[in-house]
């Protein structure tokens, strides 16, 4: 059937006039902060701890304004069959967030979890030079990054707590049968 003529003209008016009795609100900003959902994306955190220097994350920018110098550190072998080791070391890492799009692809890439979405939208600047973050200033905002919400209790445990608590249920098995051995010994000493 033809929609009768006229009818997006009175859908669109009913909307005009819902709209104008609505009461309007205004946010009293900045004296009352906003209250914003736990998954916004205000700025980005690093974790420099973690990162290992990978370079996926500047990779995959799409704006390419993750920003990483690094050099290479032989480290001496720990057996002296063994070959020596290398790691990279980070001498910088920076995100500009004049050019940034809040994409979020940098966070979802990183292997390590080395990056984190803080909630944190204060921090224009007039001087657009200012909006490169350097790693020290990104660590920083690593304090306002919320704790990841609390796991549904009937979900399947993560199989690294699962790993990590079976290595430290067989430590504490061992140093129970330790002890246990050596309470033996001075019975029989006894
Ligand atoms: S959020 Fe997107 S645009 Fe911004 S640094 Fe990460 S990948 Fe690049
Ligand atoms: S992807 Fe993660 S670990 Fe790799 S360089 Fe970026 S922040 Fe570092």
């Amino acid at each position: 059937m033809a929609p009768l003529p006229g009818r997006g003209l009175a859908k669109g008016l009913a909307v005009t006039l819902r709209t104008m009795t609505r009461r309007s609100v205004t946010a009293q900003y900045p004296e009352v902060q906003p209250e914003l959902p736990p998954r916004t994306r205000g700025v980005i955190g690093l974790l420099e701890e973690n990162c290992t220097v990978c370079m996926l994350c500047a990779r995959e920018c799409p704006d390419w304004c993750i920003y990483i110098d690094s050099h290479k550190e032989t480290l001496p072998a720990v057996d002296p069959n063994a070959r020596a080791r290398t790691r990279n070391v980070l001498d910088r890492f920076a995100i500009d967030f004049s050019l940034c799009m809040y994409c979020g692809i940098c966070i979802e890439v990183c292997p390590f979890d080395a990056l984190f979405w803080s909630p944190e939208f204060e921090y224009a600047e007039t001087d657009i030079l200012e909006l490169t973050h350097e790693r020290d200033r990104l660590r920083e905002w690593m304090w306002t990054v919320p704790a990841p919400p609390a796991l549904d209790p009937a979900a399947e445990e993560p199989k690294e707590i699962a790993a990590a608590r079976k290595s430290a249920d067989k430590l504490a098995a061992a140093a129970a049968a330790a002890a246990a051995a050596e309470n033996a010994e001075e019975q029989q000493d006894t």
